[in-house]
């Protein structure tokens, strides 16, 4: 059965003292929760990782970073890897969102390079993929996605691809308060999965798990997350509130 998973994506947010209180909540808050396969990630800015992962040790939730490097090691100023990231048992990583592609450029044979890193380092990548609304209103999301897809996951491996999970993350849907609509989400999530079996098989695409990002809330998340091929979520704005991404989690 695949893994239902709902996870924090913090951005450049939070200085220490309140992002150490942010996960300290979000571990009490979690604690005598029954979460059966489900996985609870909180993905701090790569600085408050340690502190994160210390929390996680005694706590039910897994850390992940936002962002790492296309390289192993070596001389790349400001870059983190995911070698490192294995060293200290950050279990995810968040690849391929579109605020890195479009404020830092990111195309798909960089994001294909970072899922590397990260399988080789047995991270697991949340690999981001969406249309900007344009592409929408032309009737052109189906085809971006499957692009996303094609281009930065589909060199892998059947086995390899079974460690990755996919978020659909509309971009016209990222803090803006307009989530996608349960069917919207639901139909583009078919899709996916339908691309994943083409590609590899049905089996396969039957474990990947695939979830929806973009405005999601408490007010919203019971609905999008009853759909069949939507098993879970990923959190922006509403992360950032312990009492709201708690009942987010209580909501699924
Ligand atoms: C995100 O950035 O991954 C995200 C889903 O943001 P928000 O929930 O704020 O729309």
């Amino acid at each position: 059965m695949r893994k239902k998973i709902i996870a924090g994506n913090w951005k450049m947010n939070k200085a220490f003292a309140d992002a150490e209180e942010l996960i300290s909540d979000i571990a009490e808050g979690i604690e005598d929760l029954e979460l059966k396969n489900t996985e609870v990630v909180l993905c701090p800015p790569s600085i408050y990782l340690e502190m994160a992962s210390d929390i996680a040790e005694e706590s039910e939730f897994k850390v992940g970073a936002q962002n790492i490097s296309d390289k192993e090691w070596g001389a790349y100023t400001g870059e983190i890897s995911a070698a490192m990231l294995q060293s200290m048992e950050i279990s995810y990583c968040i690849i391929g969102h579109s605020e890195r592609r479009k404020y830092f450029q990111e195309d798909h044979a960089l994001l294909a390079a970072k899922v590397d890193q990260a399988l080789t380092y047995e991270v697991a990548p949340i690999f981001c993929c969406g249309e900007l609304l344009q592409d929408r209103d032309a009737g052109r999301h189906f085809e971006i996605v499957k692009t996303q897809l094609q281009e930065s996951l589909f060199h892998l491996t059947k086995e390899e691809m079974r460690n990755v999970v996919v978020a659909y993350e509309p971009v016209w849907a990222i803090g803006t308060g307009m989530n996608a609509t349960a069917q919207q989400a639901q139909e583009m999530h078919a899709f996916i999965r339908k691309t994943l079996a083409e590609k590899y098989d049905a089996d396969t695409a039957s474990q990947i798990s695939i979830l929806y990002g973009g405005s999601c809330n408490a007010k919203n998340a019971k609905e999008i997350f009853s759909q069949p091929d939507v098993d879970g979520v990923l959190i922006g704005g509403a992360s950032l509130n312990a009492d709201e991404f708690i009942q987010i989690i209580k909501s699924i």
